[in-house]
């Protein structure tokens, strides 16, 4: 077969057809995944859409290009005539559908030259489209539903057998909400969204309290026993967390409170005493393009993973009822605590996120008991040792310390 009709029976099957024997650059595409393939493929020296020139290669044929956006297209939407149905009488399809137009707009291609966004709407010319699967759930949507579920359930239903509850209706296909944390784990280890905190890394705890009082120990600036465990973002009250950040600031606005009563914040500095294995929120990976065949399968799961992590550090209103909202990223914790194994079987030794009060900022959630600090910097068998403390005055009107 010749390359001619080769390509013809591909614009056939991916329902494009060719605008001419044309040329364009990666300069005419926003999308890191389509300009890498111009790059590779590029066989002229001349854009026809910007006038782009160069001694070597830069424009690759614009047939070869839509082949290859055809491809990432056909990953998550379809011809809405494959299996939706169709009235007539309610005029037309009974789901949602977009025109070509709209949905390359949607994908940026309207931001590159008039000429080429017209030549790529009529290539695909009076197609309509529709979610790929279009009666059920994107990957990364089931994902999110189930979380949603999960979320629901333990902060307004059940809170403490909810693993033990049948709730799924026979006709109904999704899991049980409680599998989202199994969901979860496996994530996590595809992705690999484990850092490493190395030994002797710093991590400050902040203590803000009257000026009368002194804290200079890692019994009183470390982990807060069991009794006096107050409730948070990662841990119930009653179950000790060791609650940092990565710089005096960020724990600073972790635990001010308005209190003129308690006007002086000591700030306990930290040394890790062995290498700390962490769940990383706080650094996800970039969401590949749905052009990139190679790191596809990373899409759904981190399409749901940066909607949860926002989700977990969302800024929480303390108006007596936080507690609740609390819940479902406690179980999470929990879960990451407890159950979740690393591949070679060892468990985690915390969380780093990002603060709700100062977003670009780092806090560290880390399992650590207050038997597990210590003063001895010397210690074995310890997680963190404290090395200097500071103690600092609380400026109430600017909500910082001098
Ligand atoms: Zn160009």
């Amino acid at each position: 077969m010749g390359m001619y009709k080769h390509y013809l029976m591909q614009q056939q099957s991916q329902g494009w057809s060719s605008v001419g024997d044309k040329f364009v650059c990666s300069k005419c595409f926003e999308d890191y995944a389509i300009k890498k393939f111009i790059k590779t493929h590029a066989e002229a020296t001349n854009c026809d859409y910007c006038g782009n020139t160069s001694k070597a290669p830069v424009a690759a044929s614009l047939d070869e290009v839509l082949g290859f956006i055809a491809d990432g297209l056909h990953r998550e939407y379809e011809d809405p005539c494959n299996g939706v149905s169709y009235d007539s009488y309610e005029g037309g399809y009974l789901l949602p559908v977009t025109d070509t137009g709209d949905l390359f707009c949607e994908l940026g291609f309207g931001n590159g030259p008039q000429k080429l966004f017209d030549d790529l709407v009529r290539a695909f010319s009076d197609s309509q489209w529709v979610q790929a699967d279009p009666y059920g759930d994107l990957p990364c949507d089931a994902l999110r539903y189930s979380w949603e579920q999960f979320s629901e359930q333990v902060k307004h239903r059940t809170r403490f057998v909810f693993y033990r509850l049948n709730t799924r209706r026979d006709w109904e296909h999704h899991s049980e909400p409680y599998t989202i944390l199994e969901s979860l784990s496996q994530i996590v280890t595809t992705l690999g969204l484990i850092a490493t905190l190395p030994v002797a890394s710093r991590i400050i705890r902040a203590r803000q309290h009257s000026s009368s009082k002194v804290y200079n120990r890692a019994g009183q600036l470390g982990t807060a026993p069991k009794e006096f465990a107050s409730q948070s973002r990662m841990s119930p009250a009653g179950i000790p967390m060791f609650y940092g950040a990565l710089d005096e600031m960020t724990t600073f606005k972790e635990v001010f409170q308005m209190d003129t009563a308690k006007d002086t914040v000591t700030f306990g500095s930290f040394k890790t005493l062995k290498p700390l294995q962490l769940l990383d929120l706080s650094n996800l990976p970039k969401i590949p393009s749905m052009f990139d065949e190679k790191d596809y399968s990373r899409r759904m799961p981190l399409l749901f993973m940066h909607d949860f992590e926002a989700d977990v550090t969302k800024p929480i209103i303390k108006d007596g009822l936080e507690h609740i909202e609390y819940v479902p990223t406690q179980i999470v914790a929990e879960h990451f605590r407890h159950v979740f194994k690393q591949s070679n079987g060892t468990p985690l030794d915390g969380i780093l996120y990002r603060s709700s009060r100062a977003p670009t900022e780092i806090c560290v959630a880390l399992f650590c008991t207050k038997d597990e600090c210590t003063d001895d910097i010397t210690a074995t068998g310890k997680k963190l040792a404290l090395f200097s403390v500071s103690r600092k005055t609380i400026n109430f009107a600017t909500q910082t310390f001098v």
